[in-house]
């Protein structure tokens, strides 16, 4: 299989070159030439199978430079004991057409594990396979990401890491989970500003002739664990079909329904791999791409206009605060009959203007595939309200989301179809909206861990023991920098300064 650039026609890698370049060097984002299908039939194997053994079949055509055995030890690798669940991606059943779609089951606690498990290991792979020196991932994290790019990355030969997260844009939880990581080939900085400016940052570096050169010196090169690698994504293709599988073996569904997924969505990762799935040949109705108050999908999906001049709001699903979302440029790719120069333009004007219009044909084949709907603070925290009183179903603030926008879409279309909706996050990451939307007022001045054991009380669900590990643990990064500094932060972080080697542990006092 090999991997074109949205934004220059003559671009044409391998799957390991798609994912040690992580972008493109024209600022395009890769993808596979053409979409393997999957038969009714091979459906039907699929569903005899394990997690790890789905995964594998799934990905097989899409990394075709992979030997089999290659992709065998990366997939037996990712998805093992440090997940909690031993399904990796369980069902639970919300009601009789509902169910939820666990992917918080990994170290991290957030759907991210599922990607980041894996990329670091098709990602040492990849560096074999292309000769790539020592590889430096540089990662803006809208709170998840970065945590589980953290940890998928920690101590792996031939890597470091830097994380770059918004200042006031993540949560508390969230926020100790990266401060606080170890490893000797990680760094962490805050940036002032919201998510926008640190991705919009990360993609400026990316690109940035001078320190390209600088890196090149210390036989050093950039490469992604954003959604914008294609090795972030494809992981995420395999779990619809897993679910869907799941749903036919428990009888819930035979074998050909269609039925609905809801994912709430920020960058336009995880839904861009439910259509890659649908695509695939998976039997899929609509995707439901659910937003919160930062309704900028929503509203493009309806008008055909994607307006980010408006303003950002920060809001208790921080994950989704986004008002430029990456991966729709993919989709928007194969919907245009891959007409780089239309997503070139776009693009230029999305950066200049603010805003890009598409034309009427295709805004219907979007509206044909994808519903969009959003969902403003008061009615997430009623819908965290709701599911646990009328279906003892604890939800984090973004899966809350997505099951307001599954009853938007409910009762504005009349189609009850079975849904699944992509349960993204631990509720345990975001104790204070949570506790709220229970009706327990925290006491000022209670600490998350106070709070987490709270909850656990509270609805009888124990906090994971990823998050309580926290606790007590030092503070390794209290750097912030300005959107401006994040160049400088590069060379001077501790811990993350590239011109480190890796194999020579810094001291601890290093960090102070
Ligand atoms: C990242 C994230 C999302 C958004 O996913 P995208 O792939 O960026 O659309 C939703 N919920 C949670 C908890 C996340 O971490």
């Amino acid at each position: 299989m090999k991997y074109l650039s949205t934004r220059d026609p003559a671009v044409s890698v391998t799957a390991a070159q798609a994912i040690v370049r992580g972008i493109s060097a024209e600022g395009g984002l890769f993808l596979p030439e053409s979409i393997p299908s999957v038969t009714p039939d091979e459906l039907r194997e699929l569903c005899a199978l394990s997690y790890v053994e789905r995964a594998e079949r799934i990905l097989a055509p899409y990394l075709s430079d992979f030997s089999a055995e290659e992709l065998a030890d990366c997939v037996r690798g990712a998805y093992g004991a440090q997940f909690a669940a031993k399904e990796i991606a369980p069902l639970a059943q919300l009601d009789e057409n509902t169910h939820m779609l666990e992917l918080f089951h990994g170290p991290t606690c957030a759907f991210k594990d599922m990607a980041l498990q894996l990329l670091p290991r098709l990602l040492t792979v990849s560096a074999k396979k292309t000769g790539a020196g020592e590889l430096v991932i540089l990662v803006a994290t809208s709170g998840d990401t970065g945590k589980a790019a953290l940890e998928g990355f920690r101590d792996v030969p031939g890597t470091r890491v830097l994380v770059f997260y918004p200042s006031e844009g993540v949560s508390p939880m969230q926020r100790l989970q990266m401060v606080t990581q170890e490893g000797g080939n990680v760094g962490v900085c805050a940036v002032r500003g919201n998510f926008d400016d640190a991705q919009t940052g990360v993609k400026e570096i990316f690109t940035d002739g001078a320190v390209l050169a600088k890196l090149a010196e210390r036989s050093l090169a950039f490469s992604s664990a954003n959604s914008i690698n294609w090795g972030r994504l494809a992981p995420q293709i395999a779990y619809y079909f897993s679910a869907y599988c799941d749903l036919v073996n428990i009888g819930s569904i035979r074998l050909g329904d269609k039925i609905n997924f809801v994912v709430p969505t920020g960058n336009f990762g995880n839904i861009l791999a439910a259509y890659y799935a649908r695509e695939m040949g998976l039997p899929i109705g609509k995707l439901i791409c659910a937003s919160n108050q930062n309704r900028v999908l929503t509203d493009f999906l309806q008008s055909g206009t994607y307006n980010a001049r408006r303003s950002f709001f920060t809001t208790i699903s921080p994950s989704m605060d986004i008002l430029i979302s990456s991966n729709l440029e993919r989709l928007l790719f194969l919907l245009s009959g891959k007409d780089t120069r239309r997503l070139a333009d776009w693009m230029r004007s999305l950066r200049d203007n603010g805003e890009y219009t598409v034309p009427p044909l295709l805004r219907t084949k979007l509206q044909e595939l994808f519903w969009a709907g959003s969902c403003g603070e008061e009615d997430t925290r009623a819908a965290i309200t709701r599911t646990w009183r009328d279906n003892a179903y604890l939800c984090d603030p973004h899966t809350a989301v997505g099951v307001d926008v599954l009853r938007q879409y409910r009762a504005a279309t009349g189609d009850t179809a079975t849904a699944v909706v992509a349960a993204t996050a631990s509720p345990f990451k975001f104790v204070t909206p949570v506790l709220e939307a229970l009706g327990y007022v925290p006491p000022a001045g209670d600490d998350e861990f106070s709070l987490a054991e709270r909850l656990a009380a509270e609805t009888a669900q124990p906090c994971p023991s990823g998050l309580l590990a926290l606790r007590g643990k030092p503070v390794l990064f209290p750097s912030v920098c300005s959107k401006g500094d994040m160049r400088g932060a590069l060379w001077s972080l501790p811990g993350g300064y590239v011109g480190a080697r890796h194999d020579v542990p810094l001291p601890p006092r290093y960090f102070s």
